[in-house]
């Protein structure tokens, strides 16, 4: 039985975007297909507010993590990690055979901006990673004051997952000065799993053009050559890009305050139920995520009997990540979800809590 999903990602997908992609295909070398990426990339850089590159990539966004690293490290790296996505993010620094350090945060807490500019005044580094969403966590680090303390360190590339928060939060990219912007579309923007979109600065595609070893799939000077037809290094995913494009047209008739506000309402009414039911918030207060809730369980609950339960239903929830799985749950609140969405959830809970009380 299929289940409504509210799990952080891959995330619900709306019939219509299921409907977009079942289009024919169509030739990637095409005219037909130009016109299509054109239109997509150039709405990508209006969510983004940016005017340099944004790309395409066939892959999750772990492609375009471990691409970044081999296109823009040099020297050293330094990752910052407050929760698992970003611990791999170190772990896959390290495999690109690049020196690399992990400055290790305690989960629950954001990276901090004092952190990053102690870490770089070192003087080590040439390119920094950062999560701005840790999606195992429900952190939401600051990213404006951390780009702020960056625009002091202008050699150090500044590498940004925003997998789960793009398009949910305002990502102002010419502002917050990115050399990489990152997300996969199977959080927030409410599509299949499948594509990456990424933001490159031109000053990052000179660097790169200097970084030996940058392998073939991910190279950023493939992914810029190939932008000046408006098309991509090698096959695209079309159905995926069928879907984007009609996830635009929906964004931007919405209105992307809209988008944002609505992102923030369902936040907040989450964060109270949770409050409400007696449990705590994980974050450290202030660094709640906007797309995702993660609330201390305190041993109240049996989470995989709830899931067990919630399963039966026909609703797919989340009992934690990694080494916080059953200590915490997480309730995804991003895409296409609404406020009845939300109470959707939470009478089903409603009604499952007491049965899996311990
Ligand atoms: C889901 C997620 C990833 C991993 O993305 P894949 O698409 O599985 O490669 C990386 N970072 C964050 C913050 C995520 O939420």
């Amino acid at each position: 039985m299929a289940k409504k999903l509210y799990v952080p990602g891959p995330v619900e997908v709306r019939p219509d975007v299921l409907a977009a992609m079942a289009k024919p295909m169509i030739g990637h070398r095409t005219k037909e297909y130009a016109g299509l990426h054109e239109r997509v990339v150039s709405r990508l850089k209006t969510l983004l507010g940016t005017g340099e590159r944004v790309f395409l990539s066939t892959s999750s966004a772990f492609g375009v993590m471990e691409g970044a690293v081999r296109n823009l490290v040099q020297k050293r790296c330094v990752n910052f990690a407050n929760g698992a996505f970003a611990r791999k993010w170190h772990d896959v620094t390290l495999r690109c055979g690049k020196e690399a350090d992990l400055v290790a945060v305690d989960w629950g807490r954001p990276v901090t901006p004092d952190m990053v500019d102690k870490a770089l005044s070192s003087g080590k580094y040439d390119a920094m990673t950062l999560i701005h969403n840790e999606t195992s966590t429900g952190v939401m680090s600051p990213l404006a004051e951390i780009a702020a303390v960056m625009r002091r360190y202008p050699e150090v590339s500044f590498i940004v997952d925003t997998v789960s928060s793009m398009s949910a939060v305002p990502l102002d990219l010419a502002s917050l000065g990115t050399d990489v912007c990152l997300a996969g579309v199977q959080k927030a923007f409410g599509l299949p799993p499948g594509l990456a979109v990424f933001a490159v600065s031109d000053k990052a595609l000179e660097k790169a053009a200097k970084t030996p070893g940058r392998g073939y799939y991910f190279d950023f000077l493939e992914f810029a050559a190939m932008d000046e037809k408006h098309n991509t290094p090698s096959t695209p995913c079309l159905s995926q890009i069928f879907a984007l494009d009609h996830q635009l047209d929906k964004m931007f008739a919405e209105g992307l305050e809209n988008r944002y506000q609505r992102h923030l309402r369902m936040a907040r009414a989450t964060r109270q139920w949770v409050l409400e039911r007696g449990f705590t918030l994980f974050p450290e207060p202030g660094y709640c995520s906007v797309t995702l809730t993660c609330a201390r369980n305190d041993g109240r609950t049996d989470l995989e009997l709830l899931k067990k339960l919630a399963a039966e239903k026909g609703y797919a929830i989340d009992n934690g990540y990694g080494k916080i799985k059953n200590e915490t749950f997480r309730i995804a609140h991003m895409g296409d979800y609404t406020m009845e969405d939300m109470e959707e959830l939470f009478h089903l809970l409603e009604g499952l809590l007491p049965q899996a009380r311990k």
